[in-house]
This record gives C-alpha cells, structure tokens and sequence, in this order.
C-alpha cells in the first residue's frame, strides 16, 4: 500500500541519462519515490494506494530549482525601469529601505514565492533583507528554500552594522540547521558593496556550518571595472585570490569573464548561476555559459528578482539559456535542451549539495515533481518532451505541483493558503511604494 501513486505520465525524469518513459506510473510513500515503471511492465496493476492520480496528457518532470532569486522584491516589479545595475540600485535601495519591515519582507515573499510555485519551482535560493521571513513564507506555502544572513557594508535596510549581519547570519544557522526544507548559508551581496575583511568572516561562519555561499559576482563591466580599480583585479581573481571559491560559492551572473576566470571557476568547483532575464534587461550583457559549460562549469538558472527581469519565470530563463548561445556563436548546436534542463533541475540540485536527494525523477529520491500540462494548444503534438519543456512551455502550463509527496498546488491553486489575502495586502501598500520614490 503506498501513500500515492501517479498514473499514464510521461516521465521526463532529468536523471544522468535523461531518461524519458512515456506512460509511466510512479508510487510514493513517505515522501519518496519507491518505484518508477513503464505501464508496459504492468506490475503496477496490482499495487494499491491511498490515492491514484491518472497524469494522462500531462508530462510528470521534477520540480524546478531557482538559484538566484529575491522573492520580497515582487511588492517592487516594474517601479524601477530602464536603468543600468548601478544607477537602478540606487534607486531600489531607497523603495526598499522606505517600505521593508519583517512584516512587509513577509508579504512580498509569499508574493514571490508563490509565483515561482505556480510555475513548477519547488525550491529557491532567495537573498534578501530578513532571510527569516523567507524561510517562514516558504514554510507557509510548502516549498524547499536556500537562504541565510546577508551582508551589505552601506547603511542597509533596519541600519544594522556588519557585527549585526554576523551575529544574524551565525544565529540563523542555528535557527534552520535541522530544517530539512531550508538549506542555510551566507549571502553576501557583492565584492563591490562588502569589504574583502568581511566577505572571509562571512565565508568563515559558512565554513563553519558546512553552509552554501552566495554572492553577486561579474554581472557587469562597470562592477569590474571598480573591482580592479580598488584591489587591482578583476571579480571572480578577487574572490579566488581571498579564499572564496570553492564547491560551496554559488556565484550569481558571471556576465564578464574572460577564459582565464573561467577556468579558475572550473578549477574550483565553483557553482553560476545564469539569469539572462535580468542580465538582458540591464543591460548588463550576455554570459557566455557556452565556454563555460565547454570548461566544465556546474550551470544552474535564476530568475533574479521581478524588481530586475519583472518576472519569476523559469521556463523564459530556459528558453533563453537554451537560445542566446546560438544567437551569439551563431551555431545551433552550442547548446541543447538536455544541457539546459539539468540547469533548472539536476544541477540546481548539486549546487545545493543535494544532487542525492533532489532534481530528478529516481528511485530512492524526494518527491518533488509537477505535472505540465499538455493538453493545450502549443502542445499538440509533442514528439520531444525535453525540447517542449525548454522551447515551447510556458509558466501558465503547470497545473500541479507536489513536494515531498504533497501537493501544494492542484489545478493552478496554492492549497495552503489564500493567496488572495496576500494580493490585498500588496495592494494596500501600493501607494506607499510608489510614494517611496518620489
Ligand atoms: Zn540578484
């Protein structure tokens, strides 16, 4: 008798082989995945459940991994626009530092969170101000969240001083270290707004824990060039050169390397995270992810926050993934959909350190899937699942998303809480985000 059992799916599993059964059935219990068979094996016809899901029409792939995302920055979308990185930050700091209080760093958390849910992302990397509202929003709604103390050497959002930003990121560590659906670590927000000093006793407290590392890294020429003015190098040399590479730095952007830096991100073991929405709408430029994938790098997706690419959506980050290589080497070979689809599953799931556990379809892993929904019209017919999955779905596709065996969304609705009452409370705080601008 298991707890579940997912009937007629065609499985796109994103295991090491991208292993793809179509009409398959697969069998949970306690949250895990017991048995995967093609329904052509039958055995299945025998085996009870507590609950029987027929996945006709629909295609049963993991859940989607985030790896760079501001959730809280939704309440922001579309109040700063046009403006290069340095310029636009500026002016997003201001709106948040008028408008974020735990409460309001709450609300827009489930506003961001719950977007990346509906659209098939089961886990997120989140940095942001009060990295303890993010573990509760993402409790609330039942998703997997990497996160932890931020690090910022300018006055910050709740004026909190470097040895506040310590004393956090070292508590929040022993707040989450035995929830097993937040990944905690340290996330520094960038070479150019924390100190060298501060970046190793950020890394230190990491180490400390066995946590990730999380820091904006290379995302434009202009951060570059500050970088070498002040310590004579370029970004990705001055965190190598301090200590800071390794398995466990998850580096976001990497828009401007040169094959030097490239090969020392390798060398390392270093993780990128790839957000071409946000880079693209910068301007901050295109990352060349084709040599790094050539030079072995572990690729993952982000969307970054909806203040920057103004949506939450992992299946555009795919598709662009997936295309500008092309566009750029003007080769259509340079990159293909497997590669890409690891980036937003498999991958996402080692850059966690839960390559294990997470991020494919198999035996013996968490149940973390969603059903994408085939039966529309871009969906007819669908000879390759994985090049639909990265060039023709698009958010709205997914219907139902299940996390450690338990659905938390069905039909396109959250079930655990009513989203609506959160769209209230945006909306009441509306005029006074606008406000904080003028
Ligand atoms: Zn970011």
């Amino acid at each position: 008798m298991y707890d579940l059992i997912i009937e007629n799916a065609n499985l796109v599993t994103c295991d090491k082989n991208h292993n793809v059964i179509w009409n398959a059935s697969m069998a949970i219990t306690d949250g895990k995945i017991q048995i995967i068979e093609s329904n052509s094996e039958k055995k299945f016809l025998d085996l009870t459940a507590s609950q029987k899901i027929d996945a006709q029409n629909k295609i049963v792939m993991p859940g989607l991994i985030n790896m760079h995302c501001h959730a809280a920055d939704s309440l922001f979308r579309g109040l700063v626009e046009e403006l290069s990185l340095e310029a636009w930050l500026q002016k997003v700091w201001i709106a948040e530092k008028a408008i974020l209080t735990p409460k309001t760093t709450y609300t827009g958390s489930v506003l961001g969170l719950a977007e990346n849910l509906l659209s098939g992302v089961t886990s997120v990397m989140d940095m942001f101000w009060y990295p303890n509202e993010a573990v509760k929003a993402a409790g609330d709604l039942g998703m997997r969240i990497s996160t932890g103390g931020i690090f910022f050497d300018y006055p910050g959002i709740g004026d909190r001083s470097h040895e506040d930003f310590l004393q956090e990121a070292e508590k929040f560590f022993e707040d989450n270290n035995i929830n097993e659906s937040v990944f905690p670590g340290v996330m520094p927000h960038g070479t150019y707004t924390v100190s060298p000093e501060h970046l190793k006793e950020a890394k230190k407290i990491a180490e400390r824990h066995n946590g990730l590392y999380h820091i904006h890294a290379a995302e434009t020429l202009t951060e570059q060039s500050d970088i070498k003015e002040r310590y004579g190098q370029s970004v990705i040399r001055h965190l190598h050169s301090n200590g800071l590479l390794d398995q466990k730095a998850i580096l976001a952007h990497c828009v401007h390397l040169d094959d030097a830096e490239i090969q020392l991100i390798a060398d390392n073991e270093s993780i990128v995270v790839h957000n071409p929405m946000s880079n693209l709408k910068l301007g901050s430029g295109i990352a060349p992810i084709h040599k790094m994938f050539e030079a072995g790098v572990t690729l993952t997706l982000g969307t970054d926050g909806a203040i920057s690419g103004n949506d939450l959506d992992m299946w555009l980050t795919m598709r662009l993934a997936a295309s500008l290589p092309k566009g750029n080497t003007l080769d259509p070979k340079v990159m293909n959909a497997k590669t890409v689809l690891h980036m937003a599953t498999l991958n996402g799931a080692k850059a966690l350190g839960k390559e294990d556990k997470l991020g494919s379809l198999e035996v013996g892993k968490i149940a973390d899937f969603i059903f994408v929904d085939m039966d529309k019209i871009h969906a007819v017919p669908v000879f390759d699942p994985i090049t639909h999955l990265v060039y023709s779905t698009c958010k709205s596709d997914i219907s139902d998303v299940f996390i450690g065996g338990k659905q938390v969304v069905s039909d396109g609705r959250i079930t655990s809480l009513n989203i609506k009452d959160i769209l209230e409370d945006v909306r009441k705080l509306s005029p006074q985000i606008v406000a904080s601008l003028r």
